[in-house]
């Protein structure tokens, strides 16, 4: 899969724990929640960067089996949690979160979804990165459906 060098994930152990919590409690199912954050653009050798940088994370419980019929069916809980964490602790979403069984690669259902969010018109879904983890071993991989492709991006660990 295509890489995409300018967009980086940037997250934190503590934070990586909590995805694993979120994986370990959905089990068998496909867990799935928000990542909230801030965006910042980073000059470097005359070219932009753009990290994402992971603050907080909702796990939401869910009985459907994708982050995007989750957003849909309970759009209202979605909402709470939104304006939460935009009102009280000024975070914007940077990324929608979901676990596999096995693997962290996109599906075609979520190639989809990244596709009907992008032109979905609401701008709070528009430029998301999708971090999958894989239930096994819970390895962790982002992607980003831009300029109608999809590209894989880097996520840089700190502690
Ligand atoms: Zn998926």
């Amino acid at each position: 899969m295509k890489q995409e060098k300018d967009i980086k994930l940037i997250i934190s152990q503590k934070l990586k724990d909590k995805l694993k919590e979120c994986v370990n409690k959905a089990r068998p199912n496909e867990a799935c929640g928000f990542i909230f954050g801030t965006i910042e653009e980073i000059k470097k050798n005359g070219e932009f960067e753009y990290h994402y940088l992971a603050q907080k994370f909702y796990c939401m419980e869910s009985s459907e089996k994708s982050t995007v019929s989750f957003l849909i069916s309970d759009f209202e809980r979605f909402n709470e949690v939104f304006m939460e964490a935009s009102q009280q602790f000024k975070l914007q979403l940077i990324s929608i979160f979901h676990s596999h069984p096995g693997g962290a690669y996109p599906s075609g259902v979520d190639h989809d979804n990244m596709k009907f969010l992008d032109r979905c018109g609401i701008n709070a879904f528009k430029s998301q990165i999708w971090t999958i983890m894989d239930a096994s071993n819970f390895e962790l991989k982002g992607f980003i459906y831009l300029n109608n492709e999809l590209l894989q991006i880097d996520i840089l660990m700190v502690s």
